[in-house]
């Protein structure tokens, strides 16, 4: 082996440990939150259990953050991880506050879900497995997806301070 190629070879090497670092790091970042019942009924209002642990769905424009449409992070109601950013949200015309995607893939998780005649597909929170809304494919583009969120299971954080 030439010192070249034996350079080479280290390099690629090195590189291919730091990133496969860098996703051992990622995946450790969504540290799961498991609670009981009881102490999900504590931490949240009996609206917001009823939506993230009961899979409920708040009335159509019911939430103040249909319309909200200032910059910041959209987490979740029930521990707070960030789900979706402002730059992704828009105006679907559903009543419910709508995303073309996560702010994160690694931030939810989603699940075929019968409750309706035809499947559909629910997604939750990937740290408490708080349920969110559902996700169609009727959504613009670049995704073509519309994640379809309760109001009620999330909590927005302006940007800008003085917003607050
Ligand atoms: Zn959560």
């Amino acid at each position: 082996m030439n010192r070249r190629f034996f350079l080479a070879s280290a390099t690629a090497f090195t590189i291919a440990s730091l990133i496969g670092n860098k996703v051992n790091a990622m995946e450790k970042i969504i540290q799961k939150l498991s609670l009981s019942d009881a102490q999900w009924q504590k931490k949240l209002t009996p609206e917001q259990y009823n939506i993230l642990r009961d899979e409920g769905t708040e009335p159509s424009r019911s939430s103040a953050l249909n319309n909200e449409k200032r910059k910041g992070i959209f987490h979740c109601a029930g521990c707070e991880l960030e789900l979706f950013s402002s730059e992704n949200k828009y105006e679907s015309g559903t009543g419910w506050p709508s995303f073309w995607q996560p702010i994160s893939k690694n931030a939810i998780e989603t699940k075929t879900d019968f409750k309706m005649v035809w499947p559909r597909t629910e997604y939750h929170c990937a740290r408490c497995g708080g349920h969110q809304g559902h996700v169609f494919n009727d959504g613009p583009k670049p995704t073509g997806k519309r994640y379809c969120n309760n109001g009620l299971a999330l909590i927005f954080k302006p940007t800008n301070k003085k917003d607050t």
